[in-house]
């Protein structure tokens, strides 16, 4: 494989930061490509920011709906490459429609996003992030910093695929006792692992932790709402490092207010878009729920951060870079990573720009 500049393979990254960068950049397969690394999000509007890129490489929160798609159509561009396991900002219609290849990052570490809402669990509980704050003020008081045995507590799962039963299992590790719900239950594995499978209503119930591992869609859009929320137990968590609009978080402030939930620990949060992976410091945060959320000392918030681990990182980079480079090829993509194919369909896809 040449190393000429002419002959790589041009890509244009969009809404990138420091970390993306240096693994894109530091995949040994990456010299094969000539990235152009952007900082700003695509849209329709920076789509012609693309000319002389044959693929494009996204995350969550840029935007290739269809006019989007038909610029960068026009633009020459053959492949879209989400380095992302959601697919719900691109329209996958349109991509078909205009021959462009669809891939996407199905998993990377599991553990990654397991390990946080356990982290996040630890920290709200024994109060960490507040003692570390005390103790850099020399405040070395342990008022208001009592926690409980997470082994004497009922820890409710609700999502036992990849992520849920890692959590899960790591949970059960504490000697806890573990509840699981999810529509598809895998009893063989609940059983092997010491994981009760309950119904709805009761993981609700009788959980005093609640962690939620399934994906946002029309049925569990606002999962934990207005009613939901009244059928915790009093003083019960909730961990959520799955989707922020699986909580209504007017009912989660309600229910702060009222002491009928203990603590909450976020990851993800309705409407953090634009806000999550920016550096706001300095700037007036114009969401008021958000603002009250983050000053209840109950309350910890990381931003998105879950999937953040050295494995995670290099494996989106390992799936895009291959795929990547096997699209210009017109070879087979990696498995399971396919939205649309459009590589063997449209002859003279593998040709570069002069
Ligand atoms: P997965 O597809 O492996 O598992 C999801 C599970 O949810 C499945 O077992 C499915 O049967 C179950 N499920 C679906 N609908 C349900 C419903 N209505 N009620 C109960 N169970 C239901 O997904 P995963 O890889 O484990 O990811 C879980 C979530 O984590 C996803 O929403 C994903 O977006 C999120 N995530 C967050 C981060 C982060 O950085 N915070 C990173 C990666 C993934």
């Amino acid at each position: 494989m040449s190393s000429h500049p002419e002959t790589k393979l041009q890509v244009s990254v969009f809404d990138t930061k420091v970390y993306d960068r240096e693994y894109l950049s530091g995949n040994p397969d990456s010299r094969e490509i000539d990235w152009k690394f952007h900082d700003f999000r695509l849209s329709a509007d920076t789509a012609p920011t693309v000319a002389g890129s044959t693929a494009v490489c996204l995350f969550v929160n840029d935007k290739g709906d269809r006019e989007c798609l038909e610029i960068l159509k026009e633009c020459g561009v053959r492949m879209v490459a989400l380095r992302c396991a959601g697919f719900n900002n691109v329209d996958l219609d349109a991509a078909a429609e205009l021959g462009l290849s669809v891939v996407r990052v199905p998993a990377y570490s599991p553990h990654a996003v397991a390990e946080h809402a356990v982290a996040l669990l630890l920290t709200l509980n024994r109060k960490i992030h507040r003692s570390f704050n005390r103790v850099r003020e020399l405040n070395f008081s342990l008022n208001g910093l009592v926690g409980f045995d997470v082994v004497s507590r009922t820890i409710g799962v609700i999502g036992t695929g990849k992520i849920g039963r890692i959590a899960a299992q790591i949970f059960r590790g504490f000697g806890s006792r573990v509840l699981a719900y999810d529509v598809y239950p895998d009893h063989e594995w609940a059983n092997s692992a010491g994981i009760e499978y309950v119904d709805f209503d009761s993981i609700l119930s009788q959980s005093d932790i609640l962690s939620l591992h399934i994906p946002l869609m029309n049925e569990t859009f606002h999962l934990i709402n207005n009613t939901t929320i009244k059928k915790l137990k009093k003083g019960a968590y909730i961990i959520n490092t799955s989707r922020g609009r699986l909580i209504d978080t007017t009912a989660l402030i309600t229910e702060l207010k009222s002491g009928h939930i203990g603590g909450v620990a976020l990851d993800v949060y309705e409407e953090e878009e634009g806000v999550f992976f920016e550096d706001l410091s300095g700037k007036v945060l114009m969401d008021d729920e958000l603002s009250l959320l983050i000053n209840f000392p109950n309350v910890l918030i990381t931003s998105h951060q879950a999937f953040l681990t050295h494995e995670a990182l290099q494996e989106i980079a390992r799936v895009t870079v291959t795929n990547l480079i096997r699209g210009d090829r017109g070879e087979t993509f990696l498995d399971g990573t396919v939205l649309t194919d459009c590589t063997r369909s449209s002859p003279g896809n593998n040709s570069r720009p002069s």
